[in-house]
């Protein structure tokens, strides 16, 4: 009786209010299966392909092995492995520049599911003891008034039953916008901008972040965690550019 209830219920919200794509808007053809996106959006969420750096994910030009790229030759990163929704172009693109800077807040839990979909296919049997976003800087959290990363995490953290950490890893810096820095600016402009408030323990951590371009963002971090006592951490994005 309930249940006859509710399905009806859903039918007529959904004459209502028919179900949007949350990208374009475009009508969604079937109400039944939960989706959240329309086909066209999804066709452009292009996933990594087979020819990326194993390390840090870094698409590679042509179908090579999935070898480490020169950059993590050269500097090894402090994370393990970055695990991506998609690359950072299309639909994903979009998606992200909507949840980020238009206050598209919807957008947050089909990327963090998508991304959720990602690590457990890609995981390798990797089991965080916590989830930790990408921290804003206090200053820039009040001017956003959310924390992206924390969005995403959240149905991340649902998913896999971890607890999300927002204490122990802090901005202490305000700095630039990483957009439109070059490589060695971006290095430059985040070196020290994060601080643990307290000695880590020897945690496994799975650091989350919506995109990832050079990565000195997620390398800083990773470097300032290891550097407290995590044991080991793995990244994720929504887009890998
Ligand atoms: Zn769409
Ligand atoms: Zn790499």
């Amino acid at each position: 009786m309930w249940t006859l209830f509710r399905q009806q219920l859903a039918a007529s919200i959904d004459l209502l209010l028919p179900p949007s794509c949350l990208l374009c808007g475009q009508l969604l053809q079937t109400s039944r299966d939960a989706q959240s996106f329309c086909v066209d959006c999804q066709a452009a969420m292009l996933p990594l392909s087979s020819a990326h750096c194993r390390c840090c994910a870094q698409p590679f030009p042509s179908a090579t092995s999935n070898h480490l790229c020169g950059s993590c030759l050269k500097r090894p990163p402090s994370f393990s492995i970055v695990h991506a929704a998609g690359i950072y172009q299309g639909s994903i693109k979009d998606a992200v520049h909507q949840l980020k800077y238009r206050n598209q807040l919807t957008l947050a839990k089909p990327l963090g599911q998508l991304l959720g979909k990602v690590i457990a296919a890609t995981g390798n049997g990797f089991v965080p003891d916590q989830i930790i976003p990408v921290p804003l800087h206090p200053h820039r959290l009040r001017e956003r008034g959310y924390n992206q990363a924390l969005e995403v995490a959240r149905p991340i953290a649902q998913q896999l039953g971890i607890p999300i950490d927002t204490t122990l890893l802090q901005r202490s810096r305000k700095t630039e916008q990483q957009q439109g820095l070059s490589a060695t600016e971006r290095k430059s402009n985040l070196r020290n901008a994060f601080t643990l408030v307290s000695k880590a323990p020897a945690l496994k951590v799975l650091l989350i972040d919506d995109v990832m371009t050079t990565g000195e963002t997620v390398r800083e971090c990773s470097r300032t965690l290891l550097a407290g006592g995590v044991a080991e951490i793995q990244v994720a994005v929504v887009g890998r550019a």
